[in-house]
């Protein structure tokens, strides 16, 4: 049932104190000193800053560890025995796809996420065990966060007969999305993959988000023929690149194209702002109006030890890896976390005006760079117009 909400002294975006008042999981009205209508659960704000939920767009929701005994990762160094380790070892180490997937939404809930983007395993070893695992989740945790399933080919498709066989059923399931995957280096066929993807898009009427950790020439090679299929498919604003290390070749001739494309075909960048990997230019993406969106990849997983579902902290990883240190920036940042992520998973009524959807977080600071760099634990999240989580404290328990 909808809850109606009076927030008193907020500061949206960490701007004038004001007060909030929710209807129906919705924001009816702004303004100070609103009267609170009878039977209302107001909350004090405490002058905190208000945001809109936060946006985690790239994740792994059914392979993290979260919850399990540590894993000792002895795992190779190419990307093929990370693919490989995890598809065989998954049921050994008990990733069950919705008890692990519960414990990370959980927790990006705490940390104020109210809108996750999840690629999930489809493999011929696990078939649609992630993909059912996930959907029973996020229809039982439906009133704290909201997920949306890519099918993805973690281990390739072309490669591993069967496999978009797979995808195909996945996306009869309901899956939203259609993921991808390194074209050249997994596969190993670039047009058969992307053919083969973008008729999984062309057939559901559904839009792509593809892994590309292809790096310098070979990266760009890849994205040039998503960008050659974007346009020739008319799906002008349906792409999303994730990773696209590519684009942080310190090449102009070589970049300098595909971002003029990927700004015409309005193709959106996910970056983790990575410490160890070339990187997309953040700040130079965005004034060339290209939507970039941000996630936390896989959080303690088989594939690394990292990870703590905070996007506020991602925003911090953003500010870091591109030098951005003036609080303009530091906002650009914040944006990529929340209505860039937005933008890319085309969420209707997002935002803090009137009429938006009553997805927010409050969050301890006196200005928005200051809450990017402090990050206080002490956090209350709204989903649908209900405090969700408060202190680090969810109203759900993990399974
Ligand atoms: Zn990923």
């Amino acid at each position: 049932m909808a809850t109606d909400l009076l927030l008193r002294n907020i500061r949206p975006l960490g701007g004038e104190a004001t007060d909030i008042l929710i209807e129906k999981g919705r924001i009816a009205r702004l303004g100070t000193g609103l009267a609170a209508p009878a039977g209302v659960v107001v909350e004090d704000g405490r002058n905190e800053i208000l945001l809109p939920g936060l946006v985690e767009a790239h994740t792994h929701l059914d392979k993290s560890l979260w919850g399990l005994p540590w894993y000792k990762n002895e795992v190779g160094p190419r990307l093929l025995d990370k693919i490989d380790n995890e598809r065989l070892n998954k049921r050994r180490l008990g990733i069950d796809p919705y008890q692990q997937s519960a414990r990370q939404s959980i927790q990006s809930s705490l940390m104020g996420s109210t809108h996750i983007r999840s690629h999930i395993d489809i493999d011929t070893d696990h078939g649609m065990w992630g993909v059912e695992g996930v959907m029973k989740m996020r229809d039982y945790y439906r009133d704290i966060i909201d997920v949306e399933i890519v099918a993805f080919p973690q281990s390739g498709m072309l490669r591993r007969p069967g496999t978009l066989e797979l995808m195909d059923e996945a996306m009869k399931l309901g899956a939203e999305v259609v993921g991808g995957l390194d074209p050249c280096t997994i596969d190993r066929d670039p047009k058969g993959h992307l053919d083969a993807v973008f008729a999984l898009c062309q057939r559901y009427g559904k839009p792509l988000d593809i892994h590309l950790h292809e790096p310098g020439e070979v990266g760009a090679f890849s994205m040039d023929m998503i960008i050659e299929r974007t346009r020739a498919l008319g799906m002008k604003g349906k792409v999303t690149i994730s990773h696209a290390f590519c684009l942080g070749t310190p090449d102009p001739a070589l970049i300098d194209p595909l971002i003029a494309q990927l700004a015409e075909l309005d193709i959106a960048i996910m970056t983790t702002a990575p410490a160890s990997r070339p990187a997309p230019p953040v700040k130079r993406l965005i004034e060339a109006g290209i939507r970039v969106c941000s996630g936390s990849d896989g959080i303690r997983d088989t594939w690394g030890p990292y990870g703590n579902a905070d996007m506020l902290e991602r925003a911090m990883f953003v500010g870091l890896r591109n030098n951005f240190r003036r609080d303009d920036e530091l906002r650009i940042a914040l944006d990529v976390c929340t209505i860039e992520g937005a933008k890319v998973m085309e969420l209707d009524g997002y935002g803090l005006s009137q009429g938006c959807r009553a997805d927010l977080v409050l969050v301890p600071g006196e200005t928005l760079a200051e809450a990017i760099v402090t990050r206080s634990p002490k956090r209350r999240v709204v989903k649908g117009g209900k405090i969700v989580a408060r202190d680090g404290v969810s109203i759900k328990s993990a399974p």
